[in-house]
């Protein structure tokens, strides 16, 4: 059984995201989705806004499971029997954190290695935060996320002005 980690923020999660974890869960038997809790955040959407969310749009995807996390994500994934960590790499501008970060997984955690795959080029530009700058101003979200999404974060910004 080979089980993976996709970890982030997900705040929202958005079309990137779901690449991501779409590809990763053709990959391997079993895929935990991790949110972080990062208590010096502060995110737009609660943990369990996140998690209602993420099920939401993988709930066509048998072999994906939304949890949450705080501490170390090699603890999470042991926790989890995982073997592999997955991240999407979208630019050069990535790399560099995101190969630190796994070079210091692979450092307290050897077993647990970590895998990159390249962002589709359609979503290369995408973040979470870019969604939000775009959403706070009323530009055309469809590219950007599912239309179940846009509808939550519309209401979301559209309630704080
Ligand atoms: P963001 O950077 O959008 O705030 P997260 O912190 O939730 O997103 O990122 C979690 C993981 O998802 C990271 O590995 C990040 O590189 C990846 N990711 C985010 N957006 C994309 C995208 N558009 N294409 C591929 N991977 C992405």
């Amino acid at each position: 059984m080979k089980i993976a980690i996709v970890p982030g923020s997900f705040d929202p999660v958005t079309n990137g995201h779901i690449d991501i974890i779409k590809r990763t869960a053709e990959l391997f038997d079993e895929v935990y989705v991790g949110i972080l809790i990062n208590s010096s955040k502060k995110p737009l959407f609660t943990v369990e806004e996140r998690i209602e969310l993420l099920k939401k749009v993988t709930k066509d995807i048998k072999n994906v499971k939304i949890e949450s996390f705080c501490g170390l994500l090699v603890d999470f994934a042991r926790a989890k029997k995982a073997s592999c960590i997955v991240k999407g790499l979208r630019a050069v501008s990535d790399y560099e954190y995101e190969v630190q970060m796994a070079l210091t997984n692979k450092q307290i955690a050897p077993e647990i290695e970590t895998l990159f795959i390249p962002t589709n080029g359609l979503y290369s530009y995408l973040s979470s935060s870019i969604v939000k700058e775009v959403a706070k101003y009323g530009g055309d979200l469809t590219q950007m996320l599912p239309n179940e999404i846009i509808e939550v974060i519309q209401n979301k910004i559209g309630g704080k002005q």
